[in-house]
């Protein structure tokens, strides 16, 4: 007698279920996985495994008794984070895949480098008609600071390492990458931000991260510098970065995240000649690769083996 299959419900927002149950029925049959997608009418009361997104509109894990694991398709969590509770015993994982990972590399790489190459002052010489022989520096002689070195921060500070830069980190706890100078802490901060030509921000929204970047904390940027935020929009004072970009000590901004999304049309940043702003697009869950990454999560679990990038309540991410 064989056990029976573990039953795997499939919750997010409903533009999102075709895609994603036509990927989990392909890879859940490649990698032969003792788990079936629970038919449509399955009592809540027997699903082993949710894969989840708060848009899915399931806001009450209690009729879930028989869980095993919430698998989140995002890598941020503040929606659910205070809001929503889950049993203590029921691990909730943030998503780290591959796709998503990649794409948040590329996206900062690459406007890293329009900021290192000053892309937008050729760009107005052309228009202008101006032969201005101003070359930039070498990476190697730019510092680029990462706010956050969790598996998107690191990857995209082990990128700009491989691109040359001079690069500096700042997360919660200690960290020891090969090339970054990481520090952490409230003076670490203050430390990277004072070095920052290019700062990259890639925190999570807590409430110890809401606004860490004010009018205090920019002011310790060297002039000019830019800010490339892909984290969350509340991370940084808008009222203090308009104010900053007006004074030209920040010379111009990146922005895929905002407080309100879509970003409301008469909102400053709109039209803003320092500011580009990216529609929460720096990088999204690929539905192939994460449903990988959730085998593998559901692979630990079979094997007794404790679950990976598990949210901490307390801390908020
Ligand atoms: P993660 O692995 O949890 O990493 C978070 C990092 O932030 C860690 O290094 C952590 O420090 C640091 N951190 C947290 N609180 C801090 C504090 N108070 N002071 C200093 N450092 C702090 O998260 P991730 O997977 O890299 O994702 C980060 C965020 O990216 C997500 O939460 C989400 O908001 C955003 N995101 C955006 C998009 C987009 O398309 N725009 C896509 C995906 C994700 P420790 O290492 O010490 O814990």
């Amino acid at each position: 007698m064989t056990d029976a299959p573990r039953l795997m419900r499939i919750a997010l927002d409903p533009s999102e279920m075709e895609e994603w149950t036509a990927a989990m029925t392909t890879v859940l049959a490649e990698e032969e996985m003792p788990v079936e997608i629970a038919p449509a009418g399955t009592p809540d009361a027997e699903i082993d495994y949710l894969v989840y997104n708060y848009d899915s509109g399931v806001h009450d894990f209690a009729p879930f008794a028989r869980l095993r694991a919430i698998l989140n398709t995002w890598a941020g969590v503040e929606a659910v984070v205070g809001k929503i509770a889950w049993p203590e015993h029921v691990p909730f994982c943030r998503m780290v895949e591959p796709g998503l990972t990649e794409g948040m590399v590329e996206y900062f790489a690459g406007h890293a480098m329009r900021y290192h190459l000053d892309i937008d002052r050729f760009q107005a010489n052309s228009a202008a008609g101006r032969w201005d022989k101003w070359s930039p520096p070498l990476a190697r002689d730019r510092t680029v600071g990462v706010l956050g070195l969790g598996a998107l921060g690191r990857a995209t500070a082990e990128r700009l390492v491989a691109m040359g830069f001079r690069v500096t980190g700042w997360a919660r706890s200690a960290k020891d990458i090969p090339g970054v100078t990481c520090h952490h802490g409230a003076e670490g901060l203050m430390a990277l931000l004072n070095s920052a030509e290019i700062l990259v921000v890639i925190l999570p929204l807590t409430p110890d991260t809401t606004n860490v970047l004010n009018a205090e904390t920019l002011a310790y940027l060297p002039e000019g510098a830019c800010i490339i935020n892909a984290g969350r929009g509340p991370l940084i004072d808008d009222d203090a970065l308009l104010a900053a970009l007006a004074s030209g000590h920040v010379r111009h901004a990146t922005l895929d995240v905002f407080r309100e999304e879509p970003l409301p049309q008469a909102h400053p940043y709109w039209r803003h000649p320092g500011v580009t702003v990216t529609p929460h697009i720096a990088a999204v869950t690929r539905a192939r690769t994460a449903c990988q990454a959730i085998t593998a999560q559901i692979r630990r679990d079979l094997a007794g083996q404790t679950l990976c990038h598990i949210v901490d309540p307390v801390r908020g991410y």
